[in-house]
């Protein structure tokens, strides 16, 4: 499989930004690292360092959660009205859409995805998000209560209660669609009137950046949104463990999500959301219409290089139909054009690090020792970059590492099952809950599946179809809470009950 080298330059206020002193943004200033430390950024599709930024530590999260304190405590943020913060949300998508361009060369450049991926889905998700928070604002109520109390008899009373922001919110997020978990979390913490410590992820730190610039510009008050670039186990761990932080918002691993559980319960017992891992089926019945199941299972696991929590990364298809399935697979994955995000021919980028390369074929070694094979891919190609073939992995077995764990890389595991009724069992037998797929014309199966399998998303016919009205979240050890939709309010609300004696 060939790598185009060719990357088409970015644009001017792109590389104007790549080449500006990259900050953290605090109280409304950008300033560097207490520590003075500063690290690279590097393009994945060349290995080419792109930007340097300010590594934050335990110090710097300090002076943010002092800053997100006091514009919650004093204002300006606790004082704007909720029509304000509606209006200062839409104003930040209308920014983002004047510069969609620019965040998606950021996104490739940083990431590696496409740029015609991140221009497509990216940054319009990110936008709508916004747009769709802005409207909850105003829309945050809470409901009058009557009352008996039986031991006060004869008494009149008037109860209501008060959808009330959680306060100052730590946000951890991943490097898989930077802006997009930027715009997941910022979104319904600040309709509701929360102030944030946001932890952007060391291999992805720019597009953050460049939004806190567009925040800064929309008009949100110093202190409302403070940005830090560094690292997990220093900046991460000690926004986790900050005694005064009211809540902690993490999308990442699950094996990093029991860190943050611990952290909070060791400090001040924070309320806590986690978007982990998963290992979603992805299950095309007898019935189903191949000509859209087949192309829909490449999607299902290509998408974003398979570095999406919900990757269709467990094929399971009818042992009569299964050769012929995981061929067309395997068809779809050979025509897959690798290459740098910025060639705008390239469909599938490379990995967002040695490291998650190094990880990915570790998971094709393993799965080749124990017994399974690459129908097609398997390997990383010759070149620079962080490439990885897309595979297509068969004579795989329920207990195998490429079947139970979460790669996170191009890598699909096939499987064939003899019984319909089975379905929801093999389905779930797995740690995770996050997605999982249906594919038939048949539709109270699909209904009844729906219903049996156990993960918070589960779509019908299609995949990886996202809107910022659906609630979006894991079962089981793929998380706590929904992100998205009217439910991402509930994450960043507490209810507080008022009685009134009356007579
Ligand atoms: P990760 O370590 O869980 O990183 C996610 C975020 O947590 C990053 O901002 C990271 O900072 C931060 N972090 C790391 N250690 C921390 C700690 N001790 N306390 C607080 N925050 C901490 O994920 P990764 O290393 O990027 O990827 C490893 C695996 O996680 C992947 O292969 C994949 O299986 C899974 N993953 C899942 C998702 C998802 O969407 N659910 C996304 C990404 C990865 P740094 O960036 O500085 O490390
Ligand atoms: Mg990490």
């Amino acid at each position: 499989m060939s790598i185009s080298t060719e990357t088409a330059t970015a644009s001017k206020p792109t590389t104007a930004f790549l080449a500006s002193q990259h900050r953290l943004l605090i109280d409304g200033e950008w300033c560097e690292a207490a520590s003075g430390k500063r690290f690279d950024v590097h393009n994945p599709a060349t290995d080419e360092v792109i930007a340097t930024v300010a590594e934050g530590d335990s110090e710097d999260i300090n002076r943010a959660v002092a800053a997100a304190r006091r514009s919650f405590e004093s204002g300006p943020w606790s004082r704007t009205t909720p029509s304000e913060r509606g209006r200062l949300l839409w104003k930040l998508a209308d920014h983002l859409e004047e510069h969609l361009d620019e965040f998606a060369e950021i996104e490739a450049l940083d990431n590696g995805k496409p740029r015609t991926v991140a221009a497509a889905a990216d940054v319009p998700l990110a936008i709508d998000l916004f747009r769709y928070m802005a409207g909850w604002a105003t829309k945050i109520e809470g409901t009058t209560i009557p009352i008996s109390v039986p031991y006060m008899p004869g008494s009149e009373f008037h109860s209501y209660t008060l959808r009330e922001p959680v306060g100052v919110v730590g946000q951890i997020i991943p490097w898989n669609f930077p802006l997009l978990m930027a715009a997941w979390k910022l979104g319904p913490a600040l309709a509701t009137g929360c102030t944030v410590v946001l932890k952007v992820a060391e291999e992805t730190p720019l597009s953050g950046l460049r939004l806190g610039q567009l925040i800064g510009e929309a008009g949100f008050p110093p202190g409302t949104v403070n940005i830090i670039t560094g690292f997990g186990e220093t900046a991460g761990a000690a926004l986790a463990a900050h005694p005064d932080v009211d809540k902690v918002a993490f999308t990442g691993s699950t094996e990093v999500g029991r860190l943050i559980v611990k952290a909070a319960g060791e400090s001040n017992l924070k309320k806590i959301s986690l978007e982990l891992g998963g290992k979603s089926p992805n299950i095309i019945l007898p019935d189903a219409d191949l000509d859209a199941a087949i192309p829909g299972a490449a999607n299902a696991i290509f998408f974003n290089h398979g570095q999406c929590c919900c990757a269709g990364s467990r094929l399971l298809v009818h042992r009569s139909q299964f050769d012929q399935v995981v061929e067309g697979v395997a068809d779809a994955a050979r025509g897959i054009r690798l290459g740098p995000g910025m060639h705008p021919e390239t469909q599938m980028g490379p990995m967002v690090s040695r490291i998650q390369q190094d990880r990915v074929c570790g998971y094709l070694e393993a799965g080749k020792s124990e017994g399974a094979t690459a129908l097609t891919g398997g390997q990383r190609p010759e070149g620079s970059g962080y490439f990885v073939e897309p595979t297509v992995l068969v004579d795989t077995k329920p207990d195998m590492k490429v079947i139970q764990e979460e790669i996170f890389g191009p890598v699909v595991a096939a499987m064939p099952y003899d019984d319909v009724d089975q379905l929801a069992a093999i389905a779930n037998d797995s740690i995770y809950g996050l997605a999982a797929a249906v594919w038939t014309r048949d539709i109270s199966q699909a209904h009844r599946l729906a219903r049996r399998i156990r993960a918070g998303s589960v779509w019908v016919n299609c995949y990886n179809v996202f809107d910022a009205s659906l609630p979006f979240g894991g079962y089981k050890q793929s998380g706590w809470g929904r992100e998205m939709g009217h439910e991402a309010i509930d994450l960043y609300t507490q209810t507080k009950a008022v009685t009134v004696q009356l007579s």
